[in-house]
């Protein structure tokens, strides 16, 4: 283990929690000392788009109220001297560190500020997005925009519908997801929304949000149309929270990128994690990803933090395979590796019109991707054949 000191872990959520909690686990016993730009105790944030809009409270992490760091919650990090080995903090004050782990995350993508500011325009990263949000649904809007139909967008579009509003979701692609589950999961989806009462408005895109009287009454489309609404979620991807580190000497190209071993490139004492981290992956030929997944923040955190304590000469690389599910409507959708690196895609088991099925993804015969519709064992033996690198014979 590294002669460390003073860490300081700058984002206090999934990634960050778990890279402080595994220095502690590893021995490590110097300062330690947590920032986060929320006044809250790290949480877990899937449950925003689900549970918490119809009611339910618990976002609770395991372990966050009970690990050993001096807490600095509210507070943001505004500047990186990396040559110094400073982190300057919103309030004018300075944490000294031996040891930097930078797990900020993403935000959403806004609006212009005057869209953005009309009374019933929501976005969702957060807790307090969480709950102003379901406010806002309780006064019963009648009519529910949602510009985006990714992961988010869908998620919400489903809640929200399951609550009785009525849902519209304009999205630019040809078919939802394209570019996460490919073209034949993303038809079935665009079927699935309609089959459970979803407006699906697809390959046009949101080019204004109108008001009146300071609140939202509509979405101008590309093609000439307005979409009457009454509240706006804005669901047209996230960012990643890196201005802080303008001028600091670390790389940033889309997140943080590092080594595979999650060192940020050319800096041997800053590790980078979670959904702000871009680092070479060693099953798919050392393309630079970022994941933002759950499981991704929750593994890379503490492999981060390991990594920082061992030094880049004994570190490990982290090559997870990237893995998520989620419920549209009821019916389990998972996905695993990265589907839009394929040349080729095939269903390999069941058929889309039974909402039953499962899709393999290859590049040059390796499986690089895997979608399935209601069937959980069939991801894990595609799961454990992308992690395998297996070849894989499938026509389009
Ligand atoms: C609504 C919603 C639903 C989701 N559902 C799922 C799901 O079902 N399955 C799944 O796999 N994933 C899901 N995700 C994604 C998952 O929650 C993320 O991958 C995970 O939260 C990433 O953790 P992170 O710690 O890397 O970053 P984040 O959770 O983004 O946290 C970063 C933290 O850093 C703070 N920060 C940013 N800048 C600074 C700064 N300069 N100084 C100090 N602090 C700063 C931020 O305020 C934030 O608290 C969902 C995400 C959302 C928003």
């Amino acid at each position: 283990m590294g002669s460390f000191s003073q860490i300081v872990v700058v984002g206090a959520s999934l990634a960050g929690l778990r890279a402080a909690q595994t220095l502690r686990e590893e021995g490590y016993t110097g300062e330690l000392s947590l920032v986060g730009a929320e006044p809250h105790l790290p949480y877990n944030r899937p449950p925003l788009s689900k549970s918490v809009l119809t009611g339910d409270d618990d976002v609770a992490l395991p372990g966050a109220d009970d690990v050993d760091v001096h807490w600095r919650g509210g507070r943001r990090a505004v500047r990186l001297d990396t040559g110094g080995r400073t982190v300057a903090l919103d309030d004018g004050t300075s944490l000294s560190y031996d040891g930097l782990v930078i797990a900020t995350g993403v935000r959403p993508r806004r609006l212009p500020e005057e869209q953005m500011t009309l009374r019933g325009v929501h976005v969702l990263r957060t807790i307090d997005d969480a709950t102003t949000l379901r406010r806002a649904l309780a006064t019963d809007p009648g009519r529910v925009v949602i510009i985006g139909g990714g992961f988010i967008g869908g998620e919400v579009a489903s809640t929200v519908r399951h609550l009785g509003h009525q849902v519209t979701v304009v999205d630019a692609g040809a078919v939802p997801m394209d570019d996460t589950i490919g073209e034949r999961a993303g038809r079935w989806l665009a079927v699935h929304h309609g089959k459970n009462g979803v407006e699906l408005i697809s390959g046009v895109r949101v080019v204004e949000v109108t008001g009146k009287d300071g609140r939202v009454s509509g979405v101008r489309l590309s093609d000439g149309r307005t979409v009457p609404a009454d509240l706006v979620v804005a669901g047209m991807g996230v960012v990643p929270n890196t201005d802080w580190l303008n001028g600091s000497g670390v790389h940033v190209d889309d997140g943080v990128v590092t080594s595979a071993e999650l060192f940020a490139d050319g800096v041997s004492d800053v590790v980078a994690a979670g959904d702000v981290a871009r680092w070479p992956h060693g099953l798919f030929g050392g393309e630079l990803v970022r994941v933002e997944h759950w499981a991704n923040a929750n593994e890379q955190g503490a492999v981060a933090a390991r990594n920082l304590l061992r030094g880049p000469g004994q570190a490990e690389p982290f090559d997870a395979v990237p893995a998520l599910g989620t419920r549209v409507h009821g019916t389990r959708i998972q996905w695993a590796g990265l589907p839009r690196l394929a040349d080729e895609s095939s269903i390999v088991t069941g058929t889309p019109e039974d909402d039953k099925f499962s899709v393999a993804f290859t590049r040059d015969g390796v499986l690089v991707g895997a979608v399935a519709v209601n069937f959980p064992k069939e991801m894990i033996r595609l799961r454990k054949a992308i992690a395998a690198r297996e070849q894989l014979a499938v026509t389009i």
